[in-house]
């Protein structure tokens, strides 16, 4: 190489595009990979958890009346990484129905062992999922298979609610929980939007870098 070619050349290496700041896919999926086998991701739920239980443990001392905790459903109770990891992290509405009536959401063990712990201390749990109402049946299934208690109320979106975010049906579903007289002291998730909104006491926010949801 000529020095002229290899100044070009040095010029060259330099050349940069902003896009170049956006995290490459196949890397990402490789982290993610890395973050659910590693066993990084269920200490990251487990220690979330824990910290819901020792507040809700310290809010039972002082006495509540109607003491109550609003659990998300995907990747708050029932794990789909093995469902996106199989599909390359692309969802789609066939091959999630097809896994769903194959049984194959296994629950988050830190997040089963926490729903009966809060039973076992007689406080109200509830389900609230983004799942639409016509899944209520196969939804009660897989969670009653994964062992979870049965909640005082499981909450499914309905099939007509089009807001482009769960904020409002979510929140509004918290409020209709007090209403019934109930302290929601906690209220745990995997995407911020299952807990924006008001009416609880405590937001636990669980890791998900798979998706996204408003
Ligand atoms: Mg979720």
């Amino acid at each position: 190489m000529t020095l002229l070619a290899s100044i070009l050349a040095a010029v060259l290496s330099t050349v940069y595009a902003h896009g170049s700041d956006i995290p490459n896919l196949d890397t990402v999926k490789t982290e993610i990979n890395t973050y659910y086998q590693s066993g990084h991701y269920e200490r990251d739920v487990s220690n979330v958890d824990a910290h819901l239980k020792s507040y809700v443990d310290a809010r039972l001392k002082q006495g509540v009346r109607k003491p109550a905790v609003v659990f998300d459903i995907d990747d708050t109770m029932l794990s789909s990484y093995a469902y996106e990891r199989a599909y390359n992290f692309a969802y789609t509405e066939r091959t999630w129905s097809q896994w769903e009536r194959a049984d194959r959401f296994p629950p988050i063990e830190p997040t089963l062992q926490l729903a009966r712990y809060l039973t076992g201390q007689h406080v109200a749990v509830f389900y609230v999922t983004g799942r639409r109402e016509p899944g209520r049946a196969i939804t009660q299934h897989e969670l009653t298979a994964a062992g979870y208690p049965m909640p005082i109320a499981l909450y499914l979106r309905p099939a007509s609610d089009t807001a482009a975010s769960v904020i409002p049906y979510k929140s509004r579903t918290r409020a209709a929980i007090e209403r019934q007289g109930y302290d929601i002291l906690a209220s745990i998730g995997d995407q911020w939007s299952d807990l924006r909104g008001g009416y609880a006491d405590q937001l636990y926010k669980l890791p998900n870098p798979m998706y996204y949801l408003p």
